[in-house]
């Protein structure tokens, strides 16, 4: 019999795909989102797939569940800057209610959870690139401090089940990912500037442009979190693409690729804008044997078709 799997976030952009995957894998999945930023757009191709069951639930309010489950995975979270300035409380809750009733879930169910965290807990990194043995440079009582310090909350409260409880514990810090599915409108770079370009506006850099990121196309990141799943390491792992570029590149890589005669134009950074991200992955590459197999260039041509199909 295919394993139980419950997924919270299921109807979001990371959750969808990790739907997509687990029923390709043979379990019987189970989606739970309150659809406040995830869309029943992603998931409603499983809804007449007898393996998959959907329950539109808030996890900060009580979990249930019937009968057993193998694995629990938790993405459930406004994950976006904009979002989670929208909606601080709830992101706040979500990161530690929600994982504090999904432990509570998995202990019950004697389950193995997989909890998604993300390189937000490095904060604004003073050490580059981030290795998962350095501890971070958080603002707690920034407009990124509602996220960033309820995923290091995850994190604690993660590690003490595992420890106090003996709980099967999965922690992925999740660097910047992209890929079909991902909205539009969720104000992040790679959705603004493929809408701006395909729309032939002006192409958003805020600051001058000189912060780094390290996109990783989506299928990537799944296979990284399925591996990490399947394994045996309880301490948090980077899962990310370490091809680092400038937001200010970036942009001008997705005029090229769109062929749009889209200016960049400057807006002001936002406070606490980290100047630069790169996973450090050898520890995924040795823990998980994982590397990230597409490339920039191949993601961004698939990510750019759905992006034209939307906006269509
Ligand atoms: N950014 C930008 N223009 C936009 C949106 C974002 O220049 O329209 C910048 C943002 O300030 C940050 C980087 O692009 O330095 C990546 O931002 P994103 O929101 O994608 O995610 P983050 O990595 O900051 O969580």
């Amino acid at each position: 019999m295919g394993k139980r799997v419950l997924i919270t976030g299921a109807a979001g952009f990371l959750g969808s795909h990790l739907c997509d995957r687990f029923i390709k894998e043979g379990c019987e999945v189970f989606g739970m989102d309150n659809l406040l930023t995830g869309s029943l757009s992603n998931i409603e191709h499983l809804f007449p797939v007898k393996e998959f069951t959907f329950y539109n639930h808030d996890v900060s309010k009580f979990v249930h569940v019937p009968g057993d489950l193998d694995y629990i995975l938790h993405f459930a979270s406004p994950a976006s800057p904009i979002d989670y300035l929208q909606m601080p409380i709830q992101t706040l809750k979500v990161g530690s209610l929600g994982t504090h009733n999904l432990l509570g879930l998995a202990l019950a169910k004697k389950a193995r959870i997989l909890v998604a965290s993300t390189s937000e807990v490095y904060g604004d990194p003073q050490v580059h690139p981030q290795t998962e043995d350095y501890w971070g440079h958080v603002n707690p009582i920034g407009p990124r401090g509602v996220y960033d310090e309820a995923k290091r909350f995850q994190e604690a409260i993660t590690m003490a089940y595992h420890n106090y409880h003996g709980l099967e514990t999965r922690i992925v810090r999740i660097f910047n990912t992209y890929g079909p599915r991902m909205r539009l409108d969720d104000g992040r770079a790679l959705p603004a500037f493929l809408s701006q370009a395909i729309r032939g506006e002006d192409l958003t850099v805020f600051g001058d442009g000189s912060q780094t990121r390290s996109f990783c196309y989506v299928d990537d990141l799944v296979e990284g979190i399925y591996r990490l799943l399947l394994s045996d390491c309880h301490m948090p792992v980077n899962v990310g693409n370490p091809d680092e570029i400038t937001i200010k590149e970036f942009a001008e890589e997705v005029i090229e690729l769109i062929g749009s005669s889209s200016k960049v134009i400057y807006h002001p950074l936002p406070e606490d804008d980290p100047k630069r991200r790169r996973p450090d992955i050898s520890k995924a590459k040795e823990v998980l044997g994982w590397e990230p197999r597409v490339s920039r260039s191949e993601g961004l041509k698939t990510t750019c078709e759905y992006f034209k199909k939307e906006l269509a």
